[in-house]
């Protein structure tokens, strides 16, 4: 599924939730939402390309972050996968 990027169009009146702008998996064709979920507020979606799910990249980075390492050597050429 895409994600879409969305970001309130008064961010005066957001909440937490909106005030900045937030990402969410939606199915092409899902409607667009023009209201924040939690508050109302009125929101636009940003004009970027849906993106495919995350990124490898950036699950790797979330990975080294939370101070994993993606690969444990077990010995013997063998790995496992840690998250
Ligand atoms: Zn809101």
């Amino acid at each position: 599924m895409p994600i879409y990027e969305y970001e309130a169009k008064d961010k005066r009146k957001s909440c937490a939730y909106c005030v900045n702008s937030f990402e969410l998996l939606q199915n092409i064709s899902d409607d667009r939402l023009k209201q924040c979920p939690h508050c109302g507020n009125q929101i636009i979606k940003l004009i970027s390309a849906p993106r495919l799910g995350l990124s490898v990249s950036s699950l790797d980075d979330r990975a080294k972050a939370a101070g994993f390492q993606k690969l444990k050597r077990l010995g013997k050429g063998e790995y496992e996968k840690q998250y």
